[in-house]
């Protein structure tokens, strides 16, 4: 497969994916549509069947021939999007969503208790009214100009364009101030109520620009999305003024699509494609985060974020550059730019090199890997052409891999000031050659910046008391008569033996060789004892889900393979489940022990990465720990740990539902590791 993604030339897809796209959405601000559409026939639609996080390993990449990009490129021709009217009448509606009205009666009534949620309503809620007002209709409106600007040369254009006016903008943090002030004018209140407590912080405030390639709700296709979004709203409570900084896939819903308001535009060259790339700028705000999405339909139109490294690499190229220039372009500097994974590893690179006389190239930089598996490796002169990085990153301390290919993220890893990964254990095995996938050296070499720091989870979205996807929510105090409720519904659902007293195995994942399935596959007839259910839920490689379609076929009313992708049935079998098996094979951090843990489901793990630092090994003498573990990765060892969990729930009942409950109570939030970047981001900026 990865022989045939190799096959075809970045560049030609790229362009004729471009040169295809059409005018079918609605908030385009422009439609890329060129003059002529000769490469159309090169696009690679098989391309397109990947499933997510498709970024192939090294040593898969075969691009040999590949390299000749910029001699046939020609793009200059093709695209040239119009030049666009006005940011400013646009933004205006969105200034507009009444401040002062809202805040009068407020303070009328009862001024000391209004005030608050006055307060607190801003920016995501006033936004909103005015985006849903007609983004749509501001982006057609667009007058096309003759592009032409677009041949201009290609290091400066970035930076002269970034800092084009910006004054007409949107501030979204505008209509805050103004709720405010109306409230606090107030005659005095009859009512001696205290006035609503402001937020106390104990750290300086910092601003952070977030850069990734995916984010819940938007896009997500593992555990990226996840800390995409909680972080960021994690963040807002510890003083930081955030932004997320996000391609705009054609796949986001178009819920989220309708409303996020044309924020401008802007021309940007790229690499030695001799071309002017449009850059359109959308914008959300929701919880006090601003998402900041990269419009640009030639490279985001995929209904899918990963397709295949030869589209993947000008794609991430764009994004890492586009995402800077749109700061300079929206005068929003930040103190410090926090990106993740190979996607926007090359902003690091960028900053220190086209971007670091320009505005922002004051901002520190913070790079976190969240897999180390997926680095953006492809021929040198292919990076070069998409990303148009000078010579000199191309060597051996820092794009250059193997003496012949380029690899993004280790080119990221040597710019950026601090490396973080997402557990103390997998920052330390990413050093050994076992984990480190080839960068172990490199990673050894910049280990006096590298820390890590584990991932919490979000408990709006995970919450047995509020969880509107289980059959009956519960909390710590009555786990033990509603858990077991879950149980007999989950049961139901899936077509298993009702019965709460058998033993509910819960498996959710990836079907990847990563997660040690493997190992479940061999022990799955040791374990199916009649008083055990096995409940799978996942997608991926072709020989795990056939593996668990066979086993549901030979332990019919005993086992369950649910092969899709589905949410709500994710939290049903965390709910329902007794006992949730994590063997991976590494794990950077790992999210559905914690899951599972706050649902009160104890995981069975190998100790590996952040499943070692999350989940303490049950101890028989003491009773103390959260879990069933085991180290060396061995499907002999496996089964003895699920024994050990069966032993515990058939003979000692009481002693397992303490453990339920403790782990009820674990603290698995998110605000303690924000805690831990906000300290990282003080470290850097210690002004
Ligand atoms: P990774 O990022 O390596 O896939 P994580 O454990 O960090 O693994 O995150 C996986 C997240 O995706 C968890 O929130 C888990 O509940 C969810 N998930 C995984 N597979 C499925 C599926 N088939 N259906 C629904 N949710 C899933």
């Amino acid at each position: 497969m990865a022989q045939k993604k190799a096959q075809s030339n970045p560049k030609k897809t790229a362009e004729a994916k471009g040169a295809s796209t059409s005018a079918k959405k609605t908030a385009e601000p422009v439609k890329a549509v060129p003059a002529k559409s000769e490469p159309v026939t090169k696009t690679e639609p098989a391309a397109k069947a990947e499933p997510a996080k498709k970024a192939e390993p090294a040593a898969k990449a075969e691009p040999a021939k590949k390299a000749e990009p910029a001699a046939k490129a020609e793009p200059a021709k093709k695209t040239e999007p119009a030049a666009k009217a006005e940011p400013a009448k646009k933004t205006e509606p969105a200034a507009k969503a009444e401040p002062a009205k809202k805040a009068e009666p407020a303070a009328k009534a009862e001024p000391a208790k209004k005030a608050e949620p006055a307060a607190k309503a801003e920016p995501a809620e006033k936004a909103e009214p005015a985006v849903e007002a007609e983004p749509a209709k501001k982006t057609k409106t667009a007058a096309k100009k003759p592009a032409a600007k677009k041949a201009k040369p290609a290091a400066k254009k970035a930076e002269t364009e970034a800092q084009k006016p910006v004054a007409e903008e949107a501030k979204p943090a505008e209509p805050v101030a103004e709720v405010a002030a109306p409230v606090a004018e107030q005659p005095a209140a009859p009512v001696a109520e205290p006035a609503p407590a402001q937020p106390q912080y104990d750290t300086p405030r910092r601003s952070v620009a977030f850069i990734g390639s995916e984010c819940h709700p938007f896009v997500k296709t593992g555990g990226l999305g996840d800390v995409m979004y909680a972080l960021p709203r994690e963040l807002v409570n510890q003083n930081c003024d955030v932004r997320v900084i996000l391609p705009r896939y054609a796949c986001i819903p178009q819920k989220y699509q309708d409303k996020m308001v044309y924020r401008g535009e802007f021309y940007m060259d790229l690499g030695e494609t001799g071309r002017s790339y449009y850059v359109g700028i959308m914008e959300y705000i929701c919880d006090g985060v601003v998402y900041d999405f990269i419009d640009n339909q030639e490279f985001f139109t995929d209904g899918n974020p990963y397709v295949s490294l030869v589209d993947d690499i000008p794609k991430y190229c764009f994004f890492s550059k586009a995402a800077l220039a749109a700061l300079n372009y929206m005068n929003w500097i930040p103190d410090v730019i926090h990106c993740h994974d190979w996607q926007a590893a090359l902003v690091p690179v960028y900053l220190r090199t086209l971007f670091k006389d320009s505005p922002v190239g004051r901002a520190k930089t913070v790079l976190t890997i969240h897999n180390l598996r997926f680095q953006g490796i492809y021929n040198i002169p292919t990076i070069r052409y998409w990303s148009g990085l000078p010579a000199e990153v191309f060597n051996m301390g820092a794009l250059q891999q193997a003496w012949r290919d380029a690899n993004m993220l280790k080119g990221g890893l040597a710019y950026a000031d601090r490396i973080t990964t997402v557990s103390n254990t997998y920052a330390w095995e990413i050093q050994t050659p076992e984990y480190g996938e080839q960068l172990e050296d490199h990673l050894r070499y910049h280990s006096y910046k590298l820390r890590g720091i584990v991932n919490g989870i979000d408990y709006g979205m995970w919450n047995p008391a509020t969880d509107p996807a289980l059959a009956v929510n519960y909390d710590i105090t009555n786990v033990l008569e509603r858990k077991p409720q879950n149980k007999l519904a989950l049961q139901k659902e899936l077509g298993l033996v009702e019965d709460e007293g058998k033993l509910v195995v819960g498996l959710i994942s990836r079907l990847t060789n990563q997660k040690g399935l493997d190992l479940v596959n061999a022990i799955v007839p040791q374990i199916m004892d009649g008083n055990t259910q096995v409940v799978v839920l996942g997608t991926g490689d072709k020989e795990y889900e056939d593996t668990f379609r066979y086993y549901e076929n030979a332990y019919k009313g005993m086992f369950s393979a649910c092969i899709q992708y589905d949410e709500a049935r994710a939290h049903r079998i965390y709910a329902g489940a007794d006992v949730l098996l994590v063997p991976s094979r590494f794990e950077p951090c790992g999210l559905t022990q914690l899951n599972a843990m706050h649902y009160g489901t104890l995981p069975i793990v190998r100790e590996t990465g952040g499943l070692k630092d999350t989940v303490q090994p049950y101890n028989v003498f003491n009773g103390e720990g959260n879990g069933f573990t085991f180290d060396r990765y061995d499907a002999g060892l496996l089964l003895d740990a699920i024994n050990r969990a069966k032993t515990e729930y058939f003979t000692s009942r009481y002693h397992w539902d303490e453990v339920v409950q403790r782990d009820m109570a674990k603290d698995v939030s998110w605000a303690n590791s924000a805690r831990q970047y906000k300290d990282l981001y003080l470290e850097l900026t210690p002004w």
